[in-house]
């Protein structure tokens, strides 16, 4: 594998990619199999050869491995990473000209209960409170079995990142969850830039080869077990690769316009958050293998995105105290209610759009806003009075609004929404900020079925031989509603147990 020096060359990859994924439907692998790529992306694949990020060059592939890896997101580079750890020699096949998927792009963080950060800062949490608000949170339909080894493994999933170099050790709190359990990096910026480059420089320290802009169109098996995948590298002409297992790790369906239409045509015109490569390849490729696709149907709609580019205002915002007003300044919805009730309140406005409002001290407690501010969506104002003119609300409005709230706050008691959390500091210390925002197609629950081992079911429940699936194109863990931070930690969590229960059955052949 060629290797090169990490560092800032990673960051620049990685933020690159972040802002040529902030397109909307542009790349599209439901087209035939052929790709609808935008001027953006085109430009990225033909500046950015697959070793000039530090990718494994094309020339290095070889005919077999142990275990194909599909998708270089957060749960695949995490199974590679434990693969590797077990002794095996696995590969990463990714379609995109970067490592990252929409993991890159995760803002708020990563849920765990029970964590020595936790026990620090004085926070007394139980998996068994983790277990009930996520199954409340997914209103009662979350496979249990996956939930229950989900929030039982979720602390020591922030102690492995951590003996990997990768530190979470700052915590704030999303909608439908009582205690801080959402971890993040020591500085409170985004979760996503610094997870993928904490995940890279581990794949690259074991020298697990990584070869970009390689899809992967289909997965085979010869009497039913699964053996190996045609890849397609560089454009070049397809091989097939084999191996002694196979894991899925490609991601949901969020960009995939052809499978929103099929499964929500509700949401057809609806901007995504998600990147170009999020289309469903694994899903679809593991239903042709016979193996089960559940709650397609749940598609998680978020509230707070900027509508233009489809940009994620994460939840860290809320977490750390904003609020939300209508046109007129006034509040309407507790805004740390779960994602489809808040998400609700914003379509049932006249306008079907909101603004988040924050001070000075909740941009410097969530740092994400530094980057929303670069990118020109953030409006100022020295006081509430002056915010609300740039806002064209009748000017007393929100500063009345505030009042209200800070009074709430003093209290710790919103008689008007009955907001419990996120209420630990007033929004009193200017500047003054807003955010306009609306719901954006987000993230898709559904996806196919496994068991607490990673094996992929098929329609009898029965586990299809050699092929394991991780992260979000596996469905049934969130139930019908996700909570925020829980897929980072679901990746992290699953991604391990793939890697580790792929790597045994290959062991024991
Ligand atoms: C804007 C945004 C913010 C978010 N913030 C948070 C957050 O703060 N906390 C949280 O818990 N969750 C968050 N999420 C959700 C979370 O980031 C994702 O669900 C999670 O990172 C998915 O990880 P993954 O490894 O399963 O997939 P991904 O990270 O999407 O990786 C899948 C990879 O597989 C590749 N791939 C797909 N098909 C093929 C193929 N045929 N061949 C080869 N490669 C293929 C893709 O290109 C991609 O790189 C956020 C999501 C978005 C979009």
């Amino acid at each position: 594998m060629k290797k090169r020096a990490l560092g800032l060359g990673t960051l620049s990859v990685i933020l690159t990619f972040f802002l040529a994924s902030c397109v909307i439907f542009e790349k599209d692998a439901d087209n035939g199999g052929k790709t609808e790529t935008s001027s953006t992306q085109k430009k990225e694949e033909t500046t950015s050869g697959a070793s000039e990020g530090g990718y494994t060059d094309p020339k290095e592939l070889k005919s077999s491995y142990d275990i194909i890896i599909i998708g270089a997101g957060g749960a695949g580079m995490t199974a590679a990473i434990e693969a590797k750890d077990a002794g095996l020699n696995p590969v990463i096949f990714e379609k995109m000209p970067v490592a990252g998927g929409n993991t890159s792009k995760s803002s708020s963080g990563m849920n765990a209960s029970n964590t020595k950060v936790q026990q620090a800062q004085g926070i007394t949490d139980s998996n068994d409170a983790f277990f009930e608000e996520t199954l409340k949170g997914g209103k009662g339909t979350n496979d249990q079995a996956l939930l229950r080894y989900f929030v039982d493994h979720s602390a020591d999933a922030i102690d492995w990142l951590a003996q990997n170099g990768i530190i979470m050790d700052n915590l704030t709190i999303t909608g439908g969850m009582s205690q801080k359990r959402t971890h993040r990096p020591s500085d409170g910026s985004a979760i996503g830039g610094y997870l993928v480059k904490g995940l890279v420089e581990n794949v690259r320290k074991r020298e697990i080869p990584l070869f970009v802009n390689a899809d992967v169109t289909s997965i085979k098996e010869n009497k039913g077990v699964v053996d190996g995948v045609s890849v397609t590298i560089q454009g070049e002409k397809a091989k097939t690769i084999k191996s002694k297992a196979v894991v899925v790790t490609t991601g949901g369906f969020g960009a995939s316009k052809a499978l929103i239409k099929k499964y929500r045509p509700d949401l057809v015109g609806y901007v995504t958050t998600n990147q170009v490569g999020s289309t469903g390849d694994g899903i679809k490729m593991i239903e042709k293998l016979g193996g089960q696709a559940i709650d397609m149907k749940e598609i998680q709609i978020h509230p707070t995105v900027q509508q233009e580019k489809g940009i994620l205002i994460g939840e860290a915002v809320r977490g750390e105290g904003a609020i939300l007003v209508n046109d007129k300044g006034e509040r309407f919805v507790n805004e740390l209610d779960t994602r489809d009730n808040v998400s609700a309140a914003i379509t049932a406005l006249p306008e079907k759009s909101a603004y988040l409002i924050f001070d000075q001290g909740v941009r410097e407690r969530a740092k994400a806003i530094d980057f929303y501010d670069e990118q020109g969506y953030v409006i100022s104002g020295d006081t509430p009075q002056e915010l609300a003119k740039k806002l064209n609300m009748p000017t007393d409005s929100l500063s009345a609004t505030l009042n209200t709230w800070n009074q709430s706050v003093a209290a710790h008691d919103d008689t008007a929404f009955n907001r419990t959390t996120a209420m630990d500091y007033p929004l009193s210390k200017s500047k003054y900020y807003a955010i306009k925002i609306a719901p954006g197609i987000h993230y898709t629950m559904g996806g196919v079925k496994i068991n607490t081992e990673t094996e992929v079911l098929n329609k009898k429940n029965q586990p299809i031989t050699g092929l394991y699936a991780a992260g979000e194109v596996v469905g049934g863990l969130h139930g019908a509603n996700r909570i925020g931070g829980n897929s980072v930690a679901e990746i992290i969590i699953f991604g391990r147990q793939a890697g580790q229960q792929s790597a045994a059955f290959v062991k024991g052949k």
